[in-house]
């Protein structure tokens, strides 16, 4: 597995330090989680060193080094300094330190995009080479269709087809991700500034509407039955009709893949979701490459895509015959959004199921049951 260290060098007086690098320094361990799950897969670990200066090294707090290399000499930057109230309390005097010119803004920490270009090119990374065009689907609005957008850099995905344009995702967010002159409909206009495993707005979001790209923590959004709504589901005599989902994977030890001594955690959480559905009558089929080959090529979507894209393209999800997701499995958030259905039907339905104590009141919430 090649490496990447992440050196930091700031200014440290009896364990603190002044708020621009107290800002770096958040953005860097943000940072340093997603570059791990996006270059993990890559074969490349990010490694992180901290190094603390003394007030007579100050002219070298706040730099960052990408295995040995400056962030300015990976990057068009520019470095200015420009006094520092919060270094002059520190230390005792006036102090100037650093900001950097990036991107046309000023900057006085250094910001989690720079982090992030600097990393992949310190790799020899072309932007474009560890990167999908999009991660959004024809029915989001996410606007992260950046070409320079990370596969799985954390940010929301808003479903336009449940979202009602209440804006209060849009009022939640502090940290700029959504366009604020558009306080209704939401508009993501920096999602990098997304902070990795947030679900601020996801939480706040009386529709469920919102999902995060990456998010592998089992999170699903708390109101997604009532963006669903089984009854939008129904067809004319009432029965549900739902949407199915295919997982085609590469090839596995076993059915499910998760035999064998060390489990991938990820393995387990769709072969768990994969059998909850089942015993809730929904329709989560997974194919691997070794015991079904047959299915890779008499599915066209999925026969094209592994002749242009090759097995690094799995898994792969198709939901009503279309890829909706590859190269990771989908999330708990998506897969009820996707199949659009309550969040309910990832909780496997118990005898009691009749009373309050039902799935509805057992969804994974701590709050105690009523009865
Ligand atoms: S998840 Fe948090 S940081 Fe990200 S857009 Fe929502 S509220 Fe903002
Ligand atoms: S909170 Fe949900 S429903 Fe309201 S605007 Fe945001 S995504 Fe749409």
């Amino acid at each position: 597995m090649k490496s990447l260290l992440i050196e930091w060098r700031h200014l440290d007086v009896e364990g603190d330090t002044c708020d621009r690098c107290y800002d770096t320094g958040e953005n860097l361990t943000a940072e340093i989680k997603r570059l791990n799950r996006a270059l993990n897969p890559q074969d490349i670990e990010v490694k992180f060193k901290e190094t603390k200066l003394n007030e007579s090294e100050i002219s070298e707090s706040n730099v960052i080094l990408f295995n040995n290399i400056p962030l300015e000499e990976l990057l068009d930057i520019e470095i200015h300094q420009s006094y520092c109230g919060s270094c002059s309390d520190l230390v005792g005097k006036d102090t100037y330190c650093r900001t950097i010119k990036y991107e046309g803004n000023d900057y006085e920490d250094v910001p989690a995009k720079a982090i992030r270009e600097a990393a992949y090119k310190a790799m020899g990374l072309k932007p474009n080479a560890s990167v999908q065009t999009s991660c959004c689907d024809s029915t989001s609005d996410c606007g992260c269709g950046s070409e320079t957008t990370p596969k799985d850099f954390w940010h929301p995905v808003i479903d336009r087809e449940t979202c009602t344009d209440c804006g209060i995702c849009v009022a939640k967010c502090g940290n700029g991700v959504y366009d604020k002159s558009s306080p209704k409909k939401p508009v993501i206009v920096k999602p990098e500034n997304c902070v990795d495993g947030c679900h601020g707005c996801g939480e706040q979001c009386p529709t469920g509407s919102i999902t995060y790209t990456g998010d592998d923590t089992g999170w699903i959004p708390p109101h997604a039955s009532k963006a669903s709504g089984k009854e939008k589901n129904q067809d004319k005599e009432g029965a549900l009709a739902m949407k199915k989902m295919f997982i085609y994977e590469p090839a596995l030890c076993c059915e499910t893949g998760v035999c064998g001594v060390s489990v991938d955690p990820e393995l387990l959480r769709i072969s768990t979701v994969a059998n909850t559905l089942k015993k809730n009558g929904v329709t989560l089929q997974r194919y691997n490459l070794k015991n079904s080959p047959q299915e890779f090529v008499t599915n066209t979507e999925i026969n094209k895509m592994l002749n242009s894209e090759g097995v690094d393209s799995l898994p792969a999800t198709v939901v009503d015959g279309k890829i909706v997701k590859t190269k990771a499995y989908p999330t708990n958030g998506e897969i009820v959004m996707w199949l659009n259905i309550s969040a309910d039907y990832l909780v496997e339905k118990t005898d009691n199921s009749s009373s309050c104590c039902g799935p509805s009141s057992s969804s994974g919430s701590k709050k105690s049951c009523c009865c």
